[in-house]
């Protein structure tokens, strides 16, 4: 693939997690019937907790991580763990296990001991899912090495297996995203039959939705369906296959899977960041609508931010192969 139209794809996929994220946060934990009642389509950022366009957990956790491949040039997980509790705000809106997770890190506890410890034998939530967009960009074309990563990522703070399972998924459904051309059609039905063959057995639960997704592409817009056979709450089950399926059922727009996504209300800036992060690494920056490039916050960890962190993840690809 042209080298900067991957650069592209790779800013893309990052800054596209935090516009998901900024978008939907104003309506979490709110029904698709009352987002729409109450907002109708949501295509601009509304005023939030910290102003509009800011990021919450989903962003703020992924630049941690991306910092963290950055600076170790691949997976370092007592690094990564720090990280994660260096940037921790609490006025980004960490759910509960997350937060228990990273005050067992401040504490000095080894990383690989702190996943299993919060809830009986690891979350299956989907905050290691939200965040793993780096890792779907840097290993876009050695998925053994990302499926490994993205599970050892997920281990710091979701280390059920269907939290680690469904990091794995929207990792490989972000580098599956950034393989394709974005002028070209997505063929939606070989993405799910590629992405079902590499669920283990042990996450047997994530093949049933994906069949659910092959049966109702074709009908998107009965949200009361979508939202009962895949979901949109905050666990991985229920929400990674929601944000593959918004991805693929508007390939030709980013702004219109994003809209989508939040559409479906629930745990909208996840399952926003999520369907931002697989949407544009497939389009890129380049056709991201600029007036939500353009409100996104832009202070010392910001837009900017992210993006450089997204340039050095991309020549990281560029020295290694
Ligand atoms: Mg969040």
């Amino acid at each position: 693939m042209d080298s900067f139209l991957l650069k592209d794809k790779f800013i893309g996929s990052m800054l596209g997690t935090h516009i998901g994220d900024a978008l939907g946060m104003p309506v979490e934990g709110k029904g698709y019937e009352a987002i729409e009642k109450n907002f109708g389509e949501i295509r601009d950022m509304l005023d939030a907790r910290l102003g509009a366009g800011t990021y919450t957990d989903d962003t703020e956790m992924m630049i941690a991580l991306a910092e963290s491949l950055v600076e170790h040039r691949g997976f370092n997980g007592q690094d990564m763990a720090q990280r994660f509790a260096d940037n921790f705000n609490p006025d980004r809106g960490y759910g509960s296990g997350t937060i228990q997770a990273l005050f067992m890190i401040k504490s000095g506890m080894p990383w690989e001991e702190v996943g299993e410890r919060v809830f009986y034998g690891g979350s299956f939530g989907n905050g290691s899912s939200m965040r793993v967009a780096p890792i779907g960009a840097l290993y876009y074309n050695s998925p053994v090495k990302l499926h490994e990563v993205a599970c050892l990522s997920s281990r710091i703070t979701h280390a059920h297996i269907l939290g680690m399972e469904g990091a794995a998924l929207q990792a490989m459904a972000v580098s599956k995203a950034i393989n394709l051309h974005p002028h070209k059609n997505v063929d939606a039905r070989q993405f799910i039959d590629d992405l079902i063959r590499s669920i283990p057995l042990e996450a047997d639960i994530y093949k049933p939705k994906f069949k659910v997704m092959e049966a109702i592409l074709e009908t998107p817009d009965d949200k009361k369906v979508v939202v009962e056979m895949l979901g949109h709450d905050s666990s991985a089950p229920n929400s990674v296959p929601t944000a593959i399926y918004s991805f693929l059922t508007h390939t030709h727009d980013f702004e219109e899977a994003v809209v989508y996504a939040v559409g479906l209300g629930g745990d909208t800036d996840t399952i926003g960041a999520m369907t931002g992060a697989i949407s544009g690494g497939f389009h890129g920056k380049s056709r991201i609508p600029s007036r939500w490039l353009e409100i996104l916050e832009n202070g010392r960890k910001g837009r900017d931010y992210i993006e450089m962190l997204a340039v050095k993840l991309w020549k990281m690809t560029s020295v290694d192969s």
